[in-house]
């Protein structure tokens, strides 16, 4: 296989090779703070499903990246407590939950400035237990030891 600079990334859409800026479809956990003027969005981890070369290539795959993640698209609002794109049940943003989120960046040196950021859907704490890299699996060990 061909090197690829490791600077470079390659459009899931288009498999074009390209630098900056670069646009991505991202799970996010995270909750927000309601006491601060602006809230502020607290991330507590985030993890990049797809990257694109244009704003354009993002806008073709989203639905098909959302199909694969079983969530539709549901921009959720700015309240206290939204509704799940997976179940309609409530969504309390004040707790850490699972966001889906398409933005795009300028890289700056090593720097990624995001500008442009969607929220695409919330889902409750209940269905992101569903979501494949979340799988509990040391934790359920644990509790059979407990016996
Ligand atoms: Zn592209
Ligand atoms: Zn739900």
């Amino acid at each position: 296989m061909d090197t690829v600079d490791s600077s470079r990334y390659e459009c899931f859409h288009c498999n074009r090779l390209f630098q900056t800026p670069v646009f991505e479809v991202a799970r996010e956990w995270g909750c927000v703070r309601f006491d601060t003027e602006p809230p502020n969005v607290e991330i507590h981890g985030s993890e990049g499903l797809e990257c694109y070369c244009s704003r354009g290539c993002l806008n073709a795959r989203v639905s098909i990246v959302m199909a694969r993640e079983q969530t539709p698209v549901r921009p959720p609002g700015i309240g206290p407590v939204e509704v799940c794109a997976r179940c309609g049940g409530p969504v309390d943003m004040a707790r850490v939950h699972l966001t889906y989120l398409a933005s795009g960046a300028v890289k700056k040196g090593l720097i990624l400035d995001m500008f442009g950021v969607d929220y695409l859907a919330v889902v409750c704490n209940q269905c992101s237990k569903s979501v494949p890299a979340e799988a509990p699996a040391v934790a359920a060990v644990g509790a059979s030891l407990m016996e």
